[in-house]
């Protein structure tokens, strides 16, 4: 008789232990926001070079706007440095959009290292000094196109600073165009002229004029060598620049160059051991060039049309999924909010969202 209460006893404790522990077990799962569909496969990424069959290339199709919560859990992060490479004005039809990919060997290579977005978009003005403060700040605003603006709401490189109490020298923008200086600062209250990253933009600061993409990409990696920052943004011209100068031929060859540029800059990555295996990799654009038939098509940007808005977004380093190309509806925002998930900082003002479902 005395035995019933106590056993009663020893099973509630051992019930409630095992809910306990199946609760722990819940939570260490991340969550899964997408659905993987192989079916899209040929849309998404095909090479036609027929060499890489045994690259398992699947889709994740997210199209409700759940895929725009943040979900993230504890799965996040090994990245210790974030660079992000703009390749300025290239049009999506030249590089992704061509499924020959003959335009950016180098990256499609690093596709298969990590993870490529086909449906993603600047949904801002698509003009360079607005298309990067979207991609710095996590906001849309309509700048003037000159220099001559701050933009309104912190950047990831003051956001990066004032959360870490790391020096300025461990965030930089180093940059063609001397006009994106304007990333380094902003007009907000209680932000404005602090926590500032270095610059080196154009020929010698705002206002000095642009210089070549092969010099910046020098700059870069001297500033990589000697003061090891975690977060920089590199912009690159020559597609943008040669577009304006209406001649296809050099468009066609900027969007080559910078390519080359790209597979430097990874190599780079791979042979520092400051960066390889700690660093994400995030190759963008600030805006695309007009569709053939909406006013010069590709000489220019600036409206809503898709070539302007329809950017590309390659992703890879130690957090992200490898060889998978995504159609979540992701926009140049969620850049922001992404960078400051992985490398764990604050970035309140951005309205972009994490794109967790890129991580593995
Ligand atoms: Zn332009
Ligand atoms: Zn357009």
């Amino acid at each position: 008789m005395s035995f019933t209460p106590r056993i009663s006893l020893t099973v509630i404790v051992f019930v409630i232990i095992c809910l306990i522990a199946a609760c722990q077990k819940d939570t260490s799962i991340p969550a899964v926001s997408g659905t993987s569909e192989s079916g899209n496969t040929a849309q998404v990424v095909s090479n036609t070079t027929g060499l890489q069959a045994t690259n398992t290339v699947t889709a994740t199709t997210n199209s409700s706007e759940t895929a725009r919560v943040n979900t993230s859990a504890a799965i996040c992060c090994k990245t210790e440095n974030v660079i992000i490479v703009v390749i300025d004005g290239a049009r999506y039809s030249e590089t992704w959009g061509d499924y020959t990919r003959q335009n950016i060997p180098n990256q499609f290579n690093l596709y298969f290292k990590g993870v490529m977005l086909n449906n993603f978009h600047n949904m801002g003005t698509t003009n360079t000094d607005s298309g990067h403060d979207a991609i710095s700040t996590g906001n849309y605003e309509d700048l003037e196109n000159n220099g001559h603006v701050l933009p309104q709401y912190p950047s990831i490189f003051q956001s990066f600073l004032k959360s870490t109490g790391k020096p300025a020298e461990k965030a930089w923008v180093v940059a063609s165009k001397d006009k994106l200086q304007i990333l380094g600062n902003c007009t907000q209250e209680d932000w404005k002229g602090k926590y500032m990253p270095r610059t080196d933009c154009g020929n010698n600061g705002l206002f000095s004029g642009y210089r070549l993409d092969d010099t910046t990409v020098v700059h870069a990696k001297n500033v990589l060598g000697r003061y090891r920052p975690n977060l920089m943004l590199i912009n690159l011209k020559d597609p943008d620049y040669f577009g304006h100068s209406s001649s296809w031929s050099n468009y066609i060859k900027g969007i080559q160059s910078t390519d080359e540029n790209i597979r430097d800059l990874y190599d780079y990555i791979q042979n520092d051991d400051n960066y390889r295996g700690k660093t994400t990799l995030i190759i963008t654009n600030d805006h695309g060039r007009h569709l053939s038939g909406v006013a010069d098509g590709f000489i220019s940007h600036g409206d809503g049309c898709e070539g302007c808005r329809h950017i590309q977004f390659l992703a890879l380093g130690p957090d992200f999924k490898e060889g998978v190309g995504f159609q979540t509806p992701y926009e140049q925002i969620d850049i922001s909010a992404t960078v400051a998930k992985l490398l764990n900082f604050k970035m309140e003002s951005s309205k972009g969202k994490v794109m967790t479902d890129l991580f593995k």
